[in-house]
C-alpha cells in the first residue's frame, strides 16, 4: 500500500511541475478536491498576519505575508472566497496577479505571480459581509450586552473567507499575528494569549508549531482570564468566567490523564474560550484555545466530556491530521475514542459507556437518515464537488469510534496503546490519509502480531460490518426500566431518579416507549419539570420528542421558540428542526427559523436553509 501511495503522488506531479527539479523540502502533497493551490509548485510555510477588526463596518482589513517554499514555480495558487483583494506583492514588490473563476463552495482561486526565487507574498486584502467564518455580534447577542464580539470558525474551508491562504488541511504553516481591536476588547487567537487587556486594544500573537490552516482562530470581545492550572484556564465574558471556571475545573485532570495515555502534550497551553451561544459547534480545537458553547455549562460538571474530546483533538486532529475531508474520520473518530479513554480514566467505566450508548443511538438514527444514499456511511467519503460540511456527522464521529472500539477489543487493549501512542509519535505534526494509516495499522499492528481484521469492510463500506463491539450499560438498563414502570403504572418514583446523571436523563427522554401517551408525557414533565430544564442537552431531547409526540403542555412551544432563537449550536437546532420536517411541520419551523436565522453562523444557516428549504428574500 506505500507504493501505490508514491506512484499516486508522481502521477499528480507529472500534472504541474514533474518536469522540474524536485525540491526535496518540499513534501509530495495528494490532490485534495477542496482547495485550488498547488502545494507541490509553491507551498506556504509561515504566515505574518497584521490586520484591524473593524466592528462599525463589520470588515477585517489588513495584509496576509507569507514565507513560500518555492519549486521554481511561476505562480502560487491561494484560496479566497468573498474576500477584496487590493494589492499583492513578491518580495516586497507589487506583482500581478488574476482571481480565477468563482466555484459556490471553493470561492476563487487567487493566481500570484512570482519568479522561481521569489522568497515571500504579501496580499492586502479585506473581508466583505459576505464571510462565512466571521460571526459579527451585536452587544444583545451576547452574555453580558454591553459589547459586541467577533470570533472566526475556519473548519472546514472557512478559513479563506477571512484569510487568503492555502486553505487545505495538509498544508502546515507557523504563524504571527498582529491584531487591532477596539480598546475595551480583548483579542485572543489559536496562539500564545494574553491574559489581560492591553491598553491600546494592539495584541500581538505567536503560533509557534505548524498547523493546517483551518485551525487558525480569532475571538473578540469583552472578556476575562482565569487560570484553573498553570497550563489551563478558562476565557469567557466577565458574567460567565466564574461558571464556566467551575464546570471545568477538571481541565488539568484531563490534561494528565491525556498525557498518561498517549504521550505529552504538544502544544504548552490548553484554554478554553466559552462563546457567546449562537457559535455553532459544541467546541471546535483550535490549537491552545478550544472554542466551546456556553450549552454545556450545566452547572453540574455533567457535560464536559466536550473538553475531553477537544482536548483529545490535541492529539488526533491537531498533531496528527487529516489529508484530506475525504479522510475526516481519522481527525474525528480517533478523537471519540479518545475522549472515552480520558473519560473511563477520569470518572470509571460506567460514565464512558454511557456516553459510547449515546453515541451508538444516534449513529443508529444517523444510518438510518442515510437510507437512500449508503455511500455516506462509509469511513472514507468521496466528498469532491460537495461540502465538506456534509462529512461532517454521526459516522466519521461514531462508526470511527466504533471501528477502533472493536479493533481495541480485538487485539487487547495492551497492544492498541502501544500502537496508538507510536501512531501519534511518527506522525506528529504531519497529515495523513486513510490509505497511509491503514498500511501503518498493517505494518504496526496487525501483521505484526498475526491479527486478521475486517479493516477494509470496515473503511470502505456501507453500514455497519457483523463484528462491532457490543456497548453495554447497566445503568441505562435500569433507566429503561424506569420509563416503562412509570407508563405502565401511570405513576412516578421520584425515589428511582433522583442520582442520574445527564446522560441518564438524555437515555430516559430519548427511549419512551411506543405505546407512551400525550398523558404520559405530562405526568413526567409536571414530575421533572424538563420543559424548562436548565441542562440544554436535555432540553433538546426533550423538545425533540415533544414534536414526536405532538405534546404541547406547560407551555412547550414557546421554549422550543426561544431554545432556536438564542442557541446556535448547530448539532441542537438541526435536530429539532428535523423532528418538525420528520413530523409534517415544516410550516412551523419555517415561521421560527425566520425569527431565528439571524442569530446563527454561517455554518448552522446553511445546514438549516437546505434542511427547510429556506430561501433569502
Ligand atoms: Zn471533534
Amino acid at each position: 500500500m506505500k507504493k501505490i501511495t508514491l506512484v499516486l503522488g508522481c502521477l499528480i506531479l507529472l500534472n504541474s511541475s514533474c518536469s522540474k527539479k524536485q525540491n526535496n523540502a518540499i513534501p509530495n502533497y495528494i490532490e485534495e478536491p477542496h482547495s485550488f493551490s498547488q502545494p507541490n509548485d509553491a507551498a506556504i510555510t509561515h504566515l505574518d498576519l497584521d490586520i484591524n477588526v473593524d466592528f462599525d463596518n463589520e470588515i477585517i482589513q489588513g495584509k496576509a505575508s507569507y514565507l513560500i517554499k518555492n519549486n521554481e514555480a511561476s505562480q502560487i495558487i491561494l484560496d479566497t472566497k468573498f474576500i477584496t483583494i487590493d494589492k499583492v506583492q513578491a518580495d516586497g514588490k507589487d506583482t500581478t496577479f488574476t482571481l480565477g473563476d468563482f466555484d459556490t463552495q471553493l470561492g476563487s482561486p487567487l493566481k500570484i505571480d512570482i519568479n522561481q526565487n521569489t522568497k515571500r507574498i504579501t496580499v492586502f486584502y479585506k473581508t466583505t459581509h459576505k464571510t462565512e467564518a466571521l460571526q459579527w455580534l451585536k452587544p444583545r447577542q451576547t452574555t453580558d450586552k454591553i459589547h459586541p464580539f467577533l470570533f472566526t470558525q475556519g473548519q472546514a474551508i472557512l478559513t479563506r473567507t477571512w484569510i487568503p491562504i492555502q486553505d487545505s488541511p495538509q498544508i502546515r504553516i507557523t504563524y504571527n499575528a498582529k491584531v487591532q481591536v477596539p480598546s475595551q476588547l480583548m483579542a485572543v487567537m489559536s496562539a500564545e494569549n494574553p491574559k489581560t487587556k492591553t491598553p491600546d486594544g494592539l495584541y500581538t500573537f505567536k503560533m509557534a508549531q505548524p498547523i493546517s490552516p483551518y485551525l487558525i482562530a480569532l475571538a473578540v470581545g469583552d472578556i476575562e482570564y482565569k487560570a484553573v492550572s498553570n497550563r489551563t484556564g478558562i476565557y469567557a465574558e466577565k458574567s460567565m468566567v466564574d461558571k464556566a471556571h467551575y464546570e471545568f475545573s477538571d481541565m488539568e485532570n484531563m490534561v494528565a490523564s491525556a498525557e498518561a495515555l498517549y504521550g505529552t502534550y504538544a502544544w504548552e497551553q490548553f484554554d478554553v474560550i466559552v462563546l457567546p451561544p449562537s457559535f455553532p459547534f459544541g467546541g471546535m480545537e483550535n490549537p491552545r484555545l478550544t472554542f466551546a458553547t456556553p450549552t454545556v455549562i450545566a452547572g453540574d460538571k455533567s457535560l464536559t466530556s466536550l473538553i475531553a474530546h477537544e482536548l483529545a483533538h490535541s492529539w488526533s486532529g491537531n498533531l496528527v491530521t487529516n489529508a484530506s475531508w475525504d479522510d475526516f474520520w481519522l481527525n474525528e473518530g480517533f478523537t471519540v475514542y479518545f475522549e472515552m479513554r480520558i473519560m473511563e480514566a477520569l470518572y470509571g467505566k460506567d460514565r464512558a459507556n454511557m456516553l459510547a450508548r449515546i453515541g451508538r443511538q444516534d449513529l443508529e438514527e444517523e444510518i438510518e437518515g442515510f437510507k437512500d444514499t449508503p455511500d455516506d456511511t462509509k469511513l472514507k467519503l468521496n466528498l469532491k464537488g460537495r461540502n465538506p460540511d456534509d462529512g461532517m456527522n454521526s459516522i466519521a464521529y461514531d462508526k470511527g469510534y466504533l471501528f477502533l472500539r472493536t479493533l481495541e477489543e480485538t487485539v487487547g487493549r495492551e497492544k492498541f496503546d502501544t500502537f496508538l501512542k507510536s501512531y501519534f509519535q511518527k506522525h506528529a505534526f504531519s497529515t495523513i490519509h486513510t490509505e497511509k494509516f491503514v498500511a501503518f495499522l498493517n505494518d504496526n499492528l496487525l501483521e505484526k502480531h498475526g491479527i486478521t481484521f475486517n479493516t477494509d469492510e470496515w473503511i470502505y463500506t456501507a453500514g455497519i460490518p457483523d463484528n462491532q463491539s457490543i456497548i453495554l450499560s447497566d445503568k441505562f438498563e435500569t433507566v429503561e426500566k424506569t420509563v416503562q414502570q412509570f407508563v405502565k403504572t401511570n405513576t412516578v418514583d421520584k425515589t428511582l431518579t433522583k442520582d442520574w446523571t445527564t446522560q441518564e436523563w438524555v437515555h430516559f427522554v430519548r427511549n419512551f416507549p411506543d405505546d407512551i401517551k400525550t398523558e404520559h408525557l405530562a405526568m413526567i414533565d409536571d414530575a421533572f419539570n424538563l420543559t424548562n430544564s436548565n441542562n440544554s442537552y436535555i432540553a433538546m431531547v426533550w423538545y425533540e420528542q415533544a414534536i414526536n409526540y405532538d405534546y404541547h403542555g406547560n407551555n412547550i412551544d414557546t421554549k422550543i421558540e426561544d431554545f432556536l432563537i438564542k442557541v446556535g449550536r448547530r448539532w441542537y437546532v438541526s435536530t429539532i428542526y428535523k423532528a418538525f420536517k420528520r413530523n409534517d411541520k415544516v410550516e412551523t419551523a419555517l415561521a421560527i427559523y425566520k425569527k431565528a436565522r439571524s442569530n446563527y453562523h454561517s455554518v448552522t444557516a446553511n445546514t438549516i436553509d437546505d434542511m427547510l428549504g429556506y430561501k433569502q428574500d
